[in-house]
This record gives structure tokens, C-alpha cells and sequence, in this order.
């Protein structure tokens, strides 16, 4: 872990807002994994880069998290800094068709602001549990992702002095951008639209998560990628999986795609049950399944 000399150097760059050896299960959705070394809220751009400069000057290893909706902790935990952006980072302006968020927002803030400013294009994100970062890094979306919208995204590089501009490229949940960039905004170019138009498909859109996803227990979401030309969900349920659990973590019965948390699961046993089900897919439908769930690394 952290040596004495690694803390205090962490410590001197960011003050009151390091600490460590912090438990992570709780900053994520499905509660699992370990604590980190280190662990910041960090609220603008200067303490962000002085961070990570520090990080990458001492070799201590480096994470951004945001609302670890699509994240799984190891039960080890995480050897280095984790970092969650807050304060500034959680921004939203609007201009006209353009929108800023900073990339702590939370997806379903954009989508409402949005909404209420008369404009369309974000209502397919409305309802995903993450931030706006996240989002960007995951490609996150439904039948709309965030790819789609996206003008461009601000990211500061680890051990880089300014922040730059770039626009990632984008697939099904991946972005182009690089492992050591760290999203601090985005910009979204959406269309206009009826406030209230757009406001009634976010509720319509709302309700059929509620009632499709297993929202009263832990998960993170879909845990496999849907595999070209098919659905993950459609795949484990075929294969009979739905409801097979390991340890304190179960194939939902509401959505086979979801393994939700029983309550005292870990991550090896989610991981476990995801190994399972990937043989079990596997060897009924020959398709090789892959984890859309990120580990903390
Ligand atoms: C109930 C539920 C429903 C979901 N539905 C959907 C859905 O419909 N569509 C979909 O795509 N996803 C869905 N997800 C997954 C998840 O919400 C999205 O992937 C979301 O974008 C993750 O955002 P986050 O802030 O929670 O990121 P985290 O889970 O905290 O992190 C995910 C990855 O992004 C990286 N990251 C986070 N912030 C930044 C940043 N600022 N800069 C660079 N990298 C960053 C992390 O290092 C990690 O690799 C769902 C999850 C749940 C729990």
C-alpha cells in the first residue's frame, strides 16, 4: 500500500481533502470491494492537477470514480488514489442549443435541465444511475448514447499542466479516450424541442426502468455487453441462468443481465456468478460473453 512518505506527500498537495484507507463499497452500486489507500473529493481544476501530478511524480497508482454505478471494487481494494470530482465539476450552463456539464453531474440533472430549457436529444440517458465523466468514458445510453450528442469533452491528462479539448470516438459502451485522461466537462449539442414533450418522455422513459430493473436491490446495471446482433439478457435467461446465485450475489429474476447484490456479497462472488453464466451461455449458444462492468484498476 501507501508508504509514510507517499501519505504525507498526498497530503501536502490536497490538504483536509485526503484521507484513507476509505471503504469504496459504499461509493458504488453494488456495494461491494475494499477500501482505498487514499481516497478525494476534489472540487476544481488546480487541486485535480496537482493530484495527479503528485501521483504520477511519486508512482503512486491513480482512479476516478464517479458515482460507481458501472463499477466493481476488488475485495483488496484499490492501492493508490481514488478520486471523485465534485463542486465545480458539477456545472451545467446552457446556451442556447449548446449544453456544458461538468463531469460530475449527475446524467438525470443534464437530462432535466435539458428538458426544462426546451431542448431534445438527451432523453435516452434519462435514468442511468452515473455521472456525466462516467458517462463519456462508458459510451453510456440506450437507444440513444451519449456519443450521439456529444460536441466535444474536456479532459486533463495525468501529469499534464493545462486542460485540452478533444472528441473521443465512440462505440457500444467504449470511448477512444486515453486511460490517464480524466473527463472534466462535457459539451452536448441537442435540438430544440416542447419542455413538455421532452419532459413526458423522461417519465415515460423512468417508469419502464422501474419496471424492468431490479432497482430495490444492489447492481451495476447490465453486467455483460450485449453481444452483435443479440441481447446478453435474452442469452442468460435462455441458458437457464436467471435466479443461480454464489455467495451473496444472484441472477435477477426481474433481468438477466442484472446480478444484483443479496446482501454480504463480495466481488469475487459476483465475479464468480458472472463466470458461471459466461460458461453457461458459452456452452448452450457458443457466444462469448464480456463483462460491461468495469473493475477498479
Ligand atoms: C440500475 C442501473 C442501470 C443502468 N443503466 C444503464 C443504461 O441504460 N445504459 C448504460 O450505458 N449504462 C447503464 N448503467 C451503467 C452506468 O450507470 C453507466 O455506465 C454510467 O455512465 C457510469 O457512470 P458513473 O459515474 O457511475 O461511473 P463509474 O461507474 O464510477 O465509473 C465507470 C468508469 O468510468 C470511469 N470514469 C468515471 N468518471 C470519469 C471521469 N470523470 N473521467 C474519466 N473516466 C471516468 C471510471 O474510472 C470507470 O472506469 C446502469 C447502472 C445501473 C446501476
Amino acid at each position: 500500500m501507501l508508504s509514510d512518505a507517499q501519505r504525507a506527500a498526498l497530503k501536502s498537495v490536497l490538504g483536509k481533502s485526503i484521507e484513507f484507507d476509505v471503504p469504496l463499497a459504499p461509493k458504488t452500486s453494488m456495494k461491494v470491494g475494499g477500501p482505498a489507500a487514499a481516497y478525494a473529493e476534489i472540487g476544481g481544476v488546480v487541486n485535480l492537477t496537482a493530484a495527479l501530478s503528485q501521483c504520477e511524480q511519486l508512482s503512486v497508482p491513480w482512479s476516478i470514480i464517479g458515482f460507481g454505478s458501472n463499477l466493481l471494487v476488488p475485495d483488496e481494494g484499490y492501492p493508490g488514489l481514488v478520486v471523485r470530482l465534485v463542486g465545480d465539476f458539477t456545472k451545467v450552463t446552457i446556451k442556447g442549443t449548446k449544453v456544458r456539464a461538468g463531469a460530475a453531474t449527475p446524467i438525470v440533472s443534464l437530462c432535466r435541465e435539458a428538458a426544462l430549457a426546451g431542448l431534445a436529444g438527451a432523453e435516452g440517458l434519462v435514468g442511468i444511475p452515473g455521472t456525466i465523466g462516467g458517462a463519456v468514458r462508458m459510451n453510456a445510453g440506450t437507444d440513444v448514447e451519449i456519443g450521439d450528442v456529444i460536441k466535444r469533452v474536456e479532459v486533463l491528462v495525468a501529469g499534464e499542466p493545462l486542460q485540452t479539448f478533444t472528441t473521443p470516438e465512440f462505440s457500444y459502451r467504449r470511448s477512444s479516450l486515453d486511460r490517464r485522461a480524466v473527463v472534466t466537462a462535457a459539451e452536448l449539442e441537442l435540438t430544440p424541442g416542447d419542455p413538455a414533450t421532452v419532459q413526458a418522455e423522461l417519465r415515460k422513459r423512468i417508469a419502464k426502468r422501474n419496471a424492468t430493473q431490479p432497482l430495490e436491490l444492489p447492481n451495476s446495471g447490465s453486467i455483460f455487453r450485449n453481444p452483435p446482433g443479440d441481447h446478453a439478457a435474452r442469452l442468460i435467461d435462455a441458458a437457464g441462468c436467471k435466479g443461480w446465485h454464489w455467495g451473496g450475489a444472484e441472477v435477477s429474476d426481474k433481468h438477466a443481465n442484472f446480478i444484483v447484490n443479496r446482501g454480504g456479497a463480495t466481488c469475487a462472488d459476483v465475479l464468480a456468478l458472472a463466470d458461471r453464466v459466461r460458461a453457461a451461455v458459452k456452452e448452450k449458444f457458443g457466444v462469448e460473453l464480456e463483462l460491461e462492468v468495469h473493475v477498479l484498476a
